[in-house]
């Protein structure tokens, strides 16, 4: 095994059973499964009688991370093969990964160590092509506006207020902001445009919020391009176009199944940023998981602040959901970093530090529970980590009448997971889950963004800038002001601010921008400066990435 490279080494080593082998574990019956090869599958819904069941579902966040991520998906796969190995029927819901991240710093989302959804090259490459028809459908939709201000702008579309962006999946900061239409007359209506990649597209966040293809074209016609000269918001029911659209993601739309490598039946579907979306895998997939599973472990991206708050708010709001247990993992290394330590120097140890960072990962804990949700801390082991600061930690949250187990997942698999799993089972039927979303979106956007600053984000208070108040003014003026709000915002700090470390108090949210998403259906509120089409690095990924001679991939990570 290449010690430089354990995930990749430790995923092509291992021996995969044949996704059919897999749907029958899961009740996924042979008539609605829709192979792409031998370990990958879709499943079309479409084709299963309803179970009537709806299994415990838990949520897997984090604290604030370090740049290098603290292992969310990691525990979530080794949690579900715990809950395996203890005997339950159990199904992972994951996001998949974004391609454009991965030839960068971060690497891909499938997990680490012994705790991975698998195939792994083709999970973190083009796997079965969604985020590829997403991208495809988004351009369509803005060549289609493009066309139409060329063919004599019948719906009188100002070109300086088209939102609707194309997208890449590739993180290529040349193409944040260009011009369009250059040429002449045959060459289209010149313009200022941008690209996002592909998780930024509302087509993602529509995709993964559809309960079903009607639903999934009522909600791609909802969506607002752009504005008229008159100010008044133009649809892709005005243009006509939703059934094109809505065609192209035909097959998107259906839940991807693989595996982990202790054999779970996992899907692995749709991908929405976690800042300027809701941040979590496919509504259509978690709801398959919880009918045919007694335990669905699904994980939302960033920290309770961001992905949970938002699983919680926007997708349990529109989806129905309830869930029943949380997880908030949290690192020796991430402590030590809220706690002050540079990140040149997380690797030594150093107990005060670690205990100094409780302070961000005590307010993780205390935002689960605001929803009704007694949380298990799941203190996610790395080599690097010495026993003396990892029982530190623990005896900390004992005192404090936390519920934390060591996981250790990523070198031992599911046998690693078992303390946590059963603090989570104990958890479900002691603390008595007693699930509510944080706020009414019928108090107005405002009044929701007041919410949110003061109990998750500590803040004292919100003010609106730049161009915030006109459009506090636009979306009343439409009748949007009433929908769930999905604040864009750091994942680095509870505040506005990624040097704000620890537990911050006393500051202020400060909006600068208010995006109606309508056919995802909520208001993205942007704080501070979110990057909606990252750079890459100045040594990315893709400088170690090739293939060997016998095509086996090197340096995905
Ligand atoms: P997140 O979901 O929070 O972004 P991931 O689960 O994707 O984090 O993990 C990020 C990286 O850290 C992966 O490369 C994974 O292999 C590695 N990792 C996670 N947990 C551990 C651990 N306990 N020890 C060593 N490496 C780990």
């Amino acid at each position: 095994m290449s010690a430089e490279n354990p995930d990749l080494a430790i995923a092509q080593a291992a021996t995969l059973k044949p996704i059919t082998e897999i749907a029958e574990r899961a009740g996924v019956p042979a008539e609605a499964l829709v192979p792409y090869g031998t370990h990958k599958a879709k499943v079309d819904v479409r084709r299963m009688t309803p179970t009537g069941r709806t299994g415990r579902l838990v949520l897997v966040s984090a604290m604030s991370p370090t740049p290098a991520g603290e292992g969310k998906s990691t525990t979530t796969v080794g949690l579900a093969d715990a809950f395996s190995l203890q005997g339950h029927r159990t199904m992972v819901a994951l996001r998949e990964p974004a391609l454009g991240p991965i030839m960068g710093i971060k690497g891909g989302a499938t997990g680490g160590g012994h705790a991975q959804v698998v195939p792994m090259e083709d999970i973190n490459l083009h796997f079965t092509g969604d985020f590829h028809a997403i991208q495809i459908a988004n351009n369509t939709l803005a060549a289609l506006v493009d066309n139409h201000l060329h063919q004599g702008n019948a719906l009188n579309i100002d070109p300086r207020r088209i939102q609707w962006k194309r997208v890449v999946d590739v993180n290529d900061r040349a193409l944040r902001k260009i011009t369009i239409g250059l040429g002449g007359p045959a060459q289209g209506v010149p313009r200022e445009d941008g690209f996002d990649i592909v998780v930024a597209s509302e087509i993602m966040a529509v995709l993964c919020l559809a309960t079903d293809l009607e639903d999934l074209q009522a909600r791609i016609d909802r969506i607002v391009v752009g504005f008229t000269y008159d100010r008044d918001p133009v649809s892709v029911a005005d243009l006509g176009v939703g059934g094109a659209i809505t065609m192209l993601l035909k097959d998107a739309l259906l839940p991807n199944l693989v595996q982990t490598l202790g054999g779970t039946p996992a899907l692995v579907h749709g991908g929405p940023f976690a800042n300027i979306a809701h941040g979590c895998n496919s509504l259509a997939a978690t709801r398959l998981a919880l009918s045919l599973a007694d335990i669905t472990v699904t994980e939302a991206g960033f920290g309770s602040d961001l992905g949970a708050e938002k699983f919680l708010d926007i997708k349990s709001r529109l989806g129905g959901l309830s869930p029943d247990a949380a997880v908030v993992v949290a690192t020796v290394r991430a402590l030590k970093m809220h706690g002050g330590v540079a990140k040149a120097d997380l690797a030594a140890e150093n107990i005060d530090a670690a205990l100094a960072g409780t302070a961000n990962l005590a307010r993780h804990v205390q935002n689960m529970r605001r929803f009704g949700i007694e949380p298990v801390i799941a203190l996610n082991r790395f080599p690097t980590d010495t026993d003396t600061e990892l029982e530190a930690v623990l005896g900390w949250a004992r005192e404090q009448g936390f519920r934390a187990a060591l996981s250790e997942v990523w070198a031992h698999g599911g046998e690693g997971g078992l303390a946590v799993a059963e603090q989570v089972l104990a958890a479900i039927e002691h603390d008595r889950p007693d699930f509510h979303h944080l706020y009414d979106p019928a108090a107005g956007v405002e009044e929701t963004l007041r919410t949110l600053a003061r109990e998750i984000y500590g803040a004292d208070d919100v003010v609106f800038e730049d161009r915030a108040p006109a459009q506090l003014r636009m979306l009343k003026r439409n009748g949007w002001d009433t929908l769930p709000v999905c604040v864009a915002k750091t994942q680095y700090s509870f505040s506005d601010d990624p040097t704000a470390l620890g537990a911050p108090t006393g500051h202020v949210l400060h909006v600068r921008d208010l995006v109606p998403k309508i056919g995802a259906g909520f208001v993205v509120a942007l704080t501070g400066a979110v990057m909606t089409m990252p750079g890459l690095p100045r040594e990315p990924a893709a400088l170690r990435m090739g293939l060997t001679e016998s095509g086996e991939s090197v340096g995905l990570f």
